[in-house]
């Protein structure tokens, strides 16, 4: 008896999954678009369907968009996901944080907590306090750990979405070849997804953030360290390893400090947050975080500012060239540093009047973000709702669609 039965239900429930996904990914969808999303028959959608309404995860919502049954003279019935069925969990790992959110389907933060934390250092101990707190969301939230879809986490340093691993060694050194994702998913017991955190940023700015509806995005994670997100033609370019986007450790100056990458003079040696402190210890003495650069460059201290407008005219430098490469349409300036606002952004922009091409620079907007440092923990919600995730061996069916452009979804708004 056993073995066939269970054979049968584990294809329903990859079919389930396949079909919960595609209105993940699509926001809200007729029964005749779930069955060509999903390849599945009619009949199979209809008797999926009504399971999934069944048990609480699918809604029927009257459609009003002009789909074909529209020319029958008939307003389609969509389904959607019903937004308190379930949650999701981001996490943040910044190199000196871990930030962690639980959202309701339609992307509503429940609960949110922020750690300082020496990421770099350990990245047992980073994962571990990152679990404890994905249980103290959850909790202050007052939602069960199986209600949870799925998790996307973010990590400062680049990412193999081949293997799920970290990456390229002098980058995240501690983290160096850990299977990210299945350590997390072991500790968590559900389903995580890993990308690299700037990466996320851009996808949290695209999803509910200045970047909304913009298809050519460059948008610079300005922390301690310098990363850059590619939103390419709407779909985030990660490389073929997981490398793109590593723009502090392009050359800007090489007479300039050591970097922790090995190289001599990265950008991120010159524009980092770190360096601006130690520039700035050095008038005022004793030791500064990226927190008081912040606050003395945003509280009108003349040597503050002059060091973050340096620190953009710096990033603007190297965006130069990336700007004449790529030709995008907006570039998000976000991170820690960003707060500083209006400096940072008048130094980014005059390096790029100067050495962009003049139609490239005309072409982009550089703007501050609008979610400041949380727009990686929301890119990191919006990895799970929005599905932007890569296709890896072994993951569940949830994520079993391929990667899809980025559209506004009904269900995240
Ligand atoms: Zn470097």
């Amino acid at each position: 008896m056993g073995g066939s039965g269970g054979a049968l239900r584990s294809l329903r429930e990859l079919n389930r999954g396949l079909v919960v996904d595609a209105l993940r990914r699509n926001g809200a969808a007729s029964r005749a678009e779930l069955a060509r999303a999903t390849g599945l028959s009619r009949a199979t959608i209809s008797t999926l369907t009504a399971e999934l309404m069944k048990d609480g995860l699918v809604v029927e919502r009257e459609g009003d968009r002009d789909a074909e049954s529209h020319r029958a003279g008939r307003p389609p019935v969509l389904l959607a996901l019903d937004p308190r069925a379930g949650t999701v969990l981001g996490i943040d790992f910044g190199h000196s944080h871990v930030r962690v959110a639980v959202a309701d389907l339609s992307s509503r933060v429940l609960a949110e907590h922020r750690d300082e934390l020496d990421v770099d250092r350990s990245a047992a101990a980073a994962l571990d306090r990152a679990a404890e707190m994905a249980t103290a969301v959850l909790e202050e939230a007052g939602v069960p750990a199986d209600g949870v879809f799925g998790c996307g986490v973010g990590i400062p340093g680049p990412i193999d979405q081949r293997t799920g691993t970290v990456g390229s060694g002098p980058i995240l050194p501690g983290w160096t070849g850990l299977p990210a994702a299945k350590e997390l998913a072991d500790r968590l017991g559900f389903e995580v997804d890993v990308d690299n955190d700037a990466t996320l940023g851009a996808l949290g700015e695209s999803a509910h953030g200045a970047a909304r509806g913009v298809e050519d995005v460059i948008y610079l994670k300005l922390a301690t360290g310098i990363g850059a997100g590619l939103l390419l033609g709407g779909r985030l370019h990660r490389g073929a390893t997981g490398i793109a986007g590593e723009i502090g450790h392009i050359l800007y100056d090489p007479q300039g400090k050591l970097c922790r990458c090995g190289s001599r003079g990265c950008l991120e040696t010159a524009a980092g947050a770190p360096a601006i402190a130690a520039l700035l210890a050095e008038a005022y003495g004793g030791e500064l975080t990226t927190t008081d650069v912040v606050r003395l460059a945003t509280e009108g201290d003349v040597g503050a500012e002059r060091l973050v407008r340096d620190a953009g005219r710096a990033v603007g430098r190297v965006l130069a060239d990336i700007v004449n490469v790529l030709n995008p349409e907006l570039v998000v300036l976000g991170g820690e540093l960003a707060a500083v606002g209006e400096p940072l952004r008048e130094g980014v922009v005059e390096s790029l009047r100067r050495y962009a091409l003049p139609a490239a620079t005309a072409a982009v907007r550089v703007e501050l973000g609008v979610l400041g440092d949380r727009a990686e923990v929301l890119g990191a919600l919006a990895l799970v709702t929005h599905g932007h995730g890569v296709r890896r061996p072994g993951t569940s069916a949830l994520h079993a669609a391929p990667a899809q452009v980025l559209s506004p979804s009904p269900i995240i708004r």
